[in-house]
């Protein structure tokens, strides 16, 4: 095999499903993250399709089970908190043949992380600042000044991705922003009823309770701006901030939940954007994840097509005994048609993700109704299924 040392900016979904995979395949996997630890917090995601399949692959699916939700149902409710529409959860399950979870983004991470190989070297609190690389391998400085030789380097980093910068330049070139902010995070002792999964909406404004423990609240927070706000991406305070003034006078459980996030410790707060790249490799470096494919909260996606990424972009590397430039070349010719086509479908949704009027909200808590017909669910679950994409086996 060749090109066994491979360096993995970013120990997030894609990061972490990455080094399970190369070190599955004979490879010597070493993750850098910029925080200290392995980042908790995010939203409640659906997890299904390639992603499940994935999962299957590496054996973690009773570990998921265990951190599986278990909702039964959403609720969408007014602000005397009484229910206008309802999603049936177990229902949506059994169109998925069961093969579905809703979990916390923070508890996929940690069972993802916890399957990792125990050799596998970790470095938190640290980040790239300078790669070069030339025709036989890629040489990297650390933010604490130290370089380092790497085969091969992946920017599993998100979003907001650091190799992606180094390497392909300013984000601005790539992302495509869709008018919405999201925010979320887990808040202590806010009594709510236990299991329940609840979403009030006003004209662009939409805002979500889950209680999963008699302590732990889930909050999950969207609201349309049609330009991009400005605050420095880690500036948290001025996040929470922005968050309190959309939020703070929309009523329902609004001024109690915003009185809390102050002392919470996992919040998250980004655009709704997606990345489109035309090329997702450059030499001995290539992006995975949100880095080069973020298909946006708008796909319901983000998560399990960030593993289903890591895994083709392993299996390729071993397939073709390490020779990068053919592996590089393959994954994105057999995923990006895919991702391709979840990016568009996404998009399509876009405008309709938060009704903008009242009308529109009435409008949504009826189609909720006709939902509950057992053709219409079907026909709109199908979607969820992700066809067009034969996962192979690398063996
Ligand atoms: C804490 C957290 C909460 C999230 N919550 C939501 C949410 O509520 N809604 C939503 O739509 N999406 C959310 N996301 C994004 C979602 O997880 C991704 O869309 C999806 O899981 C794809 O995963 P990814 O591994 O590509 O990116 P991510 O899961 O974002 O992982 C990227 C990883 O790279 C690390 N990283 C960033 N910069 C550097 C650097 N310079 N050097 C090294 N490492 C770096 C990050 O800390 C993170 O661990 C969240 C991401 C995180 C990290």
């Amino acid at each position: 095999m060749n090109n066994k040392n491979i360096l993995i900016s970013g120990a997030g979904i894609a990061g972490t499903t990455l080094a399970f995979w190369l070190k599955k395949f004979g490879f010597n996997p070493t993750i850098i993250e910029l925080y200290p630890t392995l980042r908790e917090g995010g939203y409640a995601i659906d997890f299904m399709g390639a992603g499940y399949d994935v999962a299957e692959k590496m054996g973690i699916i009773p570990a998921l089970e265990k951190a599986d939700l278990d909702i039964s149902k959403l609720s969408f409710v007014d602000k005397n908190n009484r229910e206008k529409g309802n999603m049936n959860y177990r229902k949506i399950k059994q169109l998925l043949n069961n093969r579905a979870f809703t979990l916390l983004r923070s508890d996929l991470a940690k069972v993802i992380y916890n399957s990792i190989d125990q050799e596998t070297e970790i470095i938190f609190g640290n980040s790239i600042t300078k790669i070069e690389q030339d025709e036989n391998n890629v040489m990297v400085t650390f933010q604490n000044g130290l370089t380092r030789q790497f085969d091969l380097l992946v920017g599993a980093d998100g979003l907001h991705s650091n190799v992606r910068n180094l390497i392909f330049g300013s984000e601005a070139q790539f992302e495509k922003y869709y008018g919405y902010y999201t925010a979320s995070c887990t808040i202590d002792n806010f009594p709510f009823k236990d299991r329940a999964f609840s979403m009030y909406n006003v004209p662009n404004k939409q805002v979500a309770l889950y209680s999963f423990t008699e302590k732990k609240t889930f909050t999950f927070f969207i609201f349309s701006a049609n330009e991009k706000l400005s605050y420095a991406y880690h500036d948290i305070e001025k996040q929470k901030q922005i968050l309190k003034t959309e939020f703070m006078n929309i009523g329902w459980k609004c001024p109690e939940i915003l009185s809390k996030i102050d002392s919470t410790k996992d919040f998250y707060f980004d655009a709704v954007s997606q990345i489109k790249m035309e090329k997702w490799s450059s030499n001995r470096v290539a992006l995975v994840g949100d880095a080069c494919d973020c298909p946006s909260l708008l796909s319901g996606k983000g998560s399990t097509l960030a593993m289903v990424g890591a895994y083709i972009l392993a299996g390729e590397l071993k397939q073709a005994n390490g020779n990068y430039k053919i592996a590089f070349e393959q994954y994105q010719h057999i995923f990006k048609p895919f991702i391709d086509k979840k990016q568009k479908a996404a998009q399509s949704f876009a405008k309709s993700f938060v009704p903008k009027t009242n009308f529109g909200i009435w409008q949504r808590n009826f189609a909720l109704k006709l939902m509950s017909l057992p053709f219409v669910s079907k026909l709109i679950f199908n979607q969820f299924k992700d066809k067009g994409l034969i996962l192979k086996e690398y063996r």
